[in-house]
């Protein structure tokens, strides 16, 4: 028996969201129920359903930051019971049996992934992700989340939280590295928050100094203004490493001289153009470098780290009519600095 759940969703390009029933598949013996009490609103989200991304099937369901409790498991579920506190992040599924799933870089599956949203189900469905109040995944694809983080905070953290703790790890942020994270939004306040808790010297980068008051409460040493031109000429060659989360296209050859030789630029952020590079962006033995995501061990790793470090993000909780301006207010930069919905309001 399938099961209906309350979601929000968007039924034809360019059209807001509306409350609608959609329905979860029946539980396979390896599935878990979970009834989602919070869904992060990732910029992600926005690019895929205003097409900035490609045409997209509509309706769509999107919501990737998942966090819940436990409703139901299938006769064959050993990680979880009913109750257990779970988190669902940007992937539903994967075969587990390539050489990226055997890695635990089950993003990468080469059959590929299922995503949370805007995929297909390996039985030809199509995937809906998390603004709704139920969803089923199989339990492989749900992440503890630990008792000292509260469920809302904690719903960032499975795609903002993720996207930027595996690069920082990967890259060696930790003491006596200087960190930039340039686009204090979403992920990027998660990043400051993170790269502080390893240790790292770290500078909030913006286009003002408007947020310079809340990224030094968000753990860093310092905020840069990317209007003024002294921050390219003061921090010249300073940084370890730098992390792009910004949304849009950025002139990235001013940023990569902010590196230190044989300093690396990780870019996360996904604005639909190109970036433009000179050759010479890399004298300095610079690199450049890309990461998606992260695998579901990762994932677990990052909650662990973070319910250690009290990281929980930032956020503003909404309820479910709200998320049209929501949209609006993220690409505005209106917000700080995640979007929650508490799904309980869907359809009152
Ligand atoms: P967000 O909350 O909107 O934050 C983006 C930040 O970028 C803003 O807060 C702003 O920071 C800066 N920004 C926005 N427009 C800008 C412009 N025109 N010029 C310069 N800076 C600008 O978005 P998010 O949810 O953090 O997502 C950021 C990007 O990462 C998106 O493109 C998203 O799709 C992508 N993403 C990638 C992955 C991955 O796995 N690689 C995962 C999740 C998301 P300031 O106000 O501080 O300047
Ligand atoms: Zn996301």
């Amino acid at each position: 028996m399938t099961t209906a759940t309350r979601a929000l969703a968007v039924t034809q390009a360019n059209r807001p969201f509306e409350a609608t029933t959609i329905e979860r598949r029946h539980l396979r013996d390896d599935d878990v129920l979970i009834d989602i009490k919070f869904a992060g609103i990732c910029h992600s989200d926005i690019h895929t359903v205003r097409q900035e991304w490609g045409d997209i099937e509509f309706p769509i369901v999107p919501g990737h930051e998942i966090a819940g409790v436990v409703s139901a498991v299938g006769d064959a579920v050993t990680k979880y019971k009913i109750g257990d506190r779970v988190g669902v992040g940007c992937m539903v599924d994967s075969c587990g049996e390539c050489e990226n799933c055997k890695n635990d870089h089950e993003q990468f599956c080469t059959k590929p992934a299922v995503f949370t949203y805007n995929s297909k189900n390996y039985d030809g469905e199509q995937a809906q992700g998390g603004y709704a109040q139920q969803i089923v995944v199989t339990e492989r694809f749900a992440c503890r989340i630990p008792d000292e983080l509260e469920l809302d905070v904690a719903a960032p953290l499975l795609c903002a939280g993720i996207t930027t703790y595996s690069p920082l790890k990967r890259w060696g942020a930790r003491p006596g590295t200087k960190v930039g994270i340039v686009g204090v939004g979403g992920l990027g306040h998660i990043g400051v928050k993170i790269a502080a808790a390893m240790g790292a010297q770290v500078y909030g980068i913006s286009r003002s100094m408007a947020k310079a008051d809340d990224s030094e409460a968000l753990g860093a040493t310092g905020h840069l203004a990317t209007s003024d031109d002294a921050t390219f000429r003061d921090h010249r060659r300073s940084f370890d490493i730098i992390l792009n989360t910004v949304s849009a296209d950025l002139p990235m050859g001013d940023y990569m001289r902010l590196l230190k030789p044989y300093g690396v630029m990780v870019n996360v952020g996904l604005p639909n153009g190109d970036y433009q590079l000179s050759p010479r962006s890399f004298s300095g033995n610079t690199a450049i470098a890309g990461s998606m995501i992260g695998g579901i061990a990762e994932t677990q790793e990052m909650l662990d780290f973070c319910a250690e470090h009290g990281i929980g993000a930032t956020i503003e909780t909404i309820n479910a009519d709200q998320v049209n301006e929501a949209y609006d207010r993220v690409v505005d930069g209106d917000v700080r600095y995640r979007f929650v919905i508490d799904t309980a309001t869907i359809g009152e």
